[in-house]
Order: structure tokens, then sequence, then C-alpha cells
């Protein structure tokens, strides 16, 4: 059974104080779950940094409710148009363990429940009549909290009003909860696979996560030809250095899940305790550089905030320009001059 009290938490690790009191003025409003499969590996320091709460949750100084803004940009009811060509919409605010990270704690574990199908109707009509939408994120909360049924229904609702749109499914849960991707699920994926491709957009946050059955159900996804990213977030004392990122990333490449985003933390109410500091990340990614392949590398980004987007993050290699030469430091630091072309 999954852990959704102190007590059942108790059971498993002895407790701080700033654990124990992580509920103490109500403030706190993201519920404490944690998966089986998380539940049986608590003992590592990473993994307990993510998912057990802590009252330092309740001190964060800078962070806000809502810092991407997405309430403005909610154009139907959970569908969210912030980027010209894609939208998101929340699936669901369930998921199967809470993350202590989460950005989007207005909403997720508020008992908001899954769409209905109405909400799924709108959000496919919608994308229908906004031709210029190529992807749609199913996001939330975790879209595979949903019964078999519901994602047979969401999924065929978004093929039928938008066949040419590409769905990427983001979820946690097959680190957290890989026992939920049944031959069942996968045969209702593969019954919708008609039209534009699915994605898988996942979410491992530290190598310890990568386990034999979160790869096994990646794998399943990637033997119905889809293809699958890792958007990890940048955590203190979680994934913090340099080694174990670059760890990460070998192995996600090594299991064919591309490193495609490292965020930097958002300023999300009740997560300022993991946030690193840009400066510290800027030095990890350049370590990132030089170690790992293009192809093993993710783009370290930081989601501005008051709904500024998305913008990408790396060492400044231009440094400026002298008649038609621009000036450049090369990862060594030395200077190369390269001159545009003469008409
Ligand atoms: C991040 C995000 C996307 C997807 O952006 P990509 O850079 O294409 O991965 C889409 N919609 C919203 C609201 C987002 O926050
Ligand atoms: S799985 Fe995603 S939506 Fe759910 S708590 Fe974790 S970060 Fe938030």
């Amino acid at each position: 059974m999954p852990v959704t009290s102190e007590k059942e938490l108790e059971k498993l690790i002895d407790l701080t104080e700033s654990e124990r009191r992580w509920k103490e003025d109500g403030k706190n409003t993201l519920p404490l779950l944690i998966s089986d499969h998380m539940a049986s590996m608590l003992s590592i320091p990473a993994i307990r940094k993510q998912f057990v709460p802590d009252a330092l949750e309740n001190t964060d100084t800078d962070g806000t409710m809502d810092p991407l803004l997405e309430e403005k940009h909610e154009n139907e009811s959970r569908l969210i148009h912030r980027y010209h060509n894609r939208v998101a919409f929340l699936v669901t605010d369930r998921c199967f363990s809470y993350c202590r990270h989460c950005f989007r704690r207005r909403f997720t574990g508020t008992l908001t429940g899954p769409a209905t199908g109405e909400e799924i109707e709108k959000a496919a009509v919608y994308v229908e009549n906004h031709r210029e939408v190529k992807e749609i994120l199913l996001t939330g909360g975790d879209m595979f909290t949903l019964s078999d049924e519901r994602l047979d229904h969401l999924l065929s609702t978004f093929k039928a009003h938008a066949p040419s749109g590409i769905l990427r499914f983001c979820t946690r849960a097959v680190a957290v909860c890989p026992e939920r991707f049944t031959d069942s699920l996968f045969s209702i994926i593969r019954k919708n696979q008609t039209g534009a491709p699915f994605y898988l957009m996942t979410q491992f946050n530290h190598p310890a996560e990568l386990t034999e059955d979160a790869v096994r159900a990646v794998n399943g996804f990637l033997d119905l030809g889809i293809p699958a990213m890792n958007q990890t977030v940048l955590l203190r004392g979680v994934n913090d250095d340099a080694d174990t990122l670059i760890e990460l990333c070998n192995r996600l490449l090594y299991n064919r899940i591309k490193p495609y985003y490292l965020f930097q933390g958002d300023l999300v109410r009740g997560t300022q305790h993991l946030r690193v500091p840009v400066e510290k990340g800027l030095e990890i990614e350049k370590k990132m550089r030089t170690e790992l392949s293009g192809l093993g590398m993710p783009q370290y980004t930081i989601d501005l905030p008051d709904g500024g987007g998305k913008v990408i993050l790396t060492e400044n290699h231009l440094i400026g320009k002298e008649g038609r030469e621009y000036i450049f430091t090369t990862p060594e630091g030395d200077t190369r001059r390269y001159p545009d072309p003469l008409n």
C-alpha cells in the first residue's frame, strides 16, 4: 500500500524533527503520497529528499503559487496555451507519488480529479480549431493514474479531433510506479497509434531511479516505436553535482532515453530549500558539456518567473565583434575569430 501518513512513514524511516512538522500550520497543500516502489527506496537520500515532506516547505520567501502564469494562459478549462505551436492539457491532478519539488502545486493533489468528458472534448476541439498547434502535452498530475478506459477515451478523443497533433505523454509514473505499465495499457496505446506519433516524456532525477522495472516500463513504449525523452529537475541535495548528472545522462542514453531538459527549479512556493543557485547550475552544466556527448547532453533551462517562458542557460562563447569578425572563446579558454562572408 502506498504511504499516505506520517505514521506509515515512521515505520519505514526515522523522521527528523523538520520532516515530522511538515504540516504544522496547515499551509502545506501538497499531500503526502509515496508509491510502494518509491517507499522501498527511501533509504537513498536522493529519493527521500524528493518524496518525504519537510517543514522547510513552509519557509519559502521567494516562491509564488503560479510563477509561470499558467492560469492566465488557460484558454479552455485545463488547457494551457502559452507557446504558439503547442498546448498543455492537465489530464488529472493525481500522481502516484507527490514530488516535493512539484512546480504545479497550485493544482497537483488538490482532488480536482480527472478531466471530464466535456473538458477533454473542448480541449480537443480547441486544438482542431487552432491549426498552429502541432503538439499536445498530456500532463497534470500524471496521466497514467487514469484507468485504462479513461486513457482510451482521452487518446481517442484527441485522435478524432486532431489526428495530426503530436501527443506527448508527460509522466513520472515509469519511474515511481512502473507496475502500472501492463500489457492491457500498452494495447490501448497501440490501438490509438494512428496519425501523428506519440512521444514519451519521462522525469528521472537521479540514477537510482533507473531501476530494472522502470527501464522495462520505458521499453514498453520504445518497443511500440515511441521515442523517449527525459526532463530532469536540478535539485539541491538530490542531483546538484555534475558527476551524478553525468551518470544519470549516460545511463538514460544507454537505455534509449534522450536527455532533453535539465530544469532550473521554478519559483514555486514551498521549493526554495530544493532550488540550486544559478551560478552553481552553470558550473554543473559546463562540466557536463565537457564530459557528455552531444546526444547525452540536456539543455539547462529556466522557465522565467511571471510567465516569461523558457530560456536556455549555457556558457556564452560569442564575446564580441570587430569589423566583420566575430570573437569567440573556445571551451579551453582560447580566442578564435570567425569572419562574416564578404558579400
Ligand atoms: C514547457 C512547456 C511546453 C513545452 O515546451 P518545449 O520547450 O517544447 O518542451 C508547452 N507548454 C507549456 C505551458 C510549457 O510550460
Ligand atoms: S509527478 Fe509531476 S505533477 Fe506529480 S508531483 Fe511529481 S512533478 Fe508534480
